[in-house]
């Protein structure tokens, strides 16, 4: 992966000219924004460096094995410490978001931060809220982009195997296990260098997939047979999760990740969206293939956004009232989806 010359420089001379970090992924985290804030906070702590790791609200348990996720501050829950650890660092690294709004309450201290802003993200069309970013849309992750930073600013040999464990999570958490956004041979070359750090790739999969609660299996089913829209016509499938369903199966954050993705496993599904009721909004998760933007649908439909293929957002509505939308949408987005 090459970075451009002054970016590379300016990041550099930031990361070795400071002392105390804040590391922060975005709200309702995933593997990458979690992997690879942990990955930085490790890598930063063998430099000799002090790093506080921050997520707006907390991740899913299936995260919670990974070396400094015992010392993350939520700031949902810890509004005062997070504070405080934004007061006293000198440098501020925004870890898979491209936008101040994606940390939800916490944007207020990511704007007024006094020191240096750093960001790596993934994402396209990054805003400019930072001093300096590192943006690569066509990389799998935040997790690979970080990798080759890592080796492109001469820190490589600070990586152990925490480090790569985190980073090898956002990667394969963001490629659905490498099947999609995942043909490129760098992000192989990564993973392959990761494995030499001493990575146990069976045991991370079992801590991150085979981690659940039975109830999770269960609402996974109930889901599938009962709340599954297929509209044939269109090529679009979609489902729905009441709260009443979250309660009687004993929901927990992260428990719907890899929901989203199975009505594309219908012969001729191109788009599918899943619809999580919660108490003030109505959370929208949406997957296509080929070209179908789902970034632009989130954006012009659910305030959101996202990547091509992946993206999400949420709405102040009834439940039905969301799936009317996405189903009025879908008639708008005709010409993807022949
Ligand atoms: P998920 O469906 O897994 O929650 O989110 C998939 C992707 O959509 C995320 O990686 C993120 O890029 C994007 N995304 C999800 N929710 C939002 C949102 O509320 N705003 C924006 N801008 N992007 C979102
Ligand atoms: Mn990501």
């Amino acid at each position: 992966m090459i970075f451009t010359g002054h970016t590379l420089e300016n990041f550099k001379e930031i990361i070795d000219s400071n002392e105390r970090f804040v590391v922060i992924s975005h709200v309702n985290p995933d593997g990458d924004t979690i992997g690879a804030a942990l990955g930085w906070h490790n890598l930063l702590d063998n430099m000799g460096k002090k790093a506080t790791a921050v997520t707006p609200n907390d991740c899913p348990d299936s995260l919670k094995w990974m070396g400094g996720a015992g010392q993350m501050l939520v700031f949902s829950n810890s509004k005062e410490a997070v504070q405080q650890a934004f007061d006293q660092a000198q440098v501020l690294i925004c870890l898979d978001f491209n936008s101040s709004d994606r940390v939800d309450e916490a944007k207020p201290l990511i704007d007024a931060f006094q020191g240096k802003k750093l960001a790596i993200d993934h994402h396209p069309n990054p805003r400019d809220f930072v001093d300096v970013m590192i943006s690569a849309p066509e990389a799998s992750s935040t997790c690979e982009i970080s990798y080759w930073l890592i080796c492109a600013l001469g820190y490589r040999h600070f990586m152990t195997m925490q480090v790569a464990e985190a980073l090898y999570t956002g990667i394969i958490t963001d490629t659905g296990s490498l099947s999609h956004n995942s043909s490129r041979p760098e992000t192989y070359q990564a993973i392959a260098d990761m494995l030499t750090c001493g990575i146990d790739k069976v045991s991370i999969h079992d801590h991150i997939f085979s981690n659940y609660t039975e109830g999770r299996l269960r609402l996974f089913g109930d889901i599938i047979s009962r709340n599954l829209r297929v509209l044939y016509e269109h090529k679009v499938a979609y489902m729905f999760i009441t709260e009443a369903q979250q309660k009687y199966f004993g929901f927990n954050p992260g428990d719907s990740e890899g929901f989203v993705n199975s009505p594309l496993s219908i012969k001729g599904i191109k788009f599918c969206a899943m619809f999580t009721q919660m108490p003030d909004q109505i959370k929208v998760s949406l997957r296509s293939k080929g070209d179908f933007p789902s970034n632009k649908f989130a954006a012009q439909y659910f305030n959101g956004g996202g990547h091509l293929n992946a993206a999400g957002g949420r709405i102040q509505c009834k439940l039905f009232e969301a799936m009317h939308l996405f189903e009025e949408g879908v008639k708008e987005y005709k010409q993807y989806l022949d």
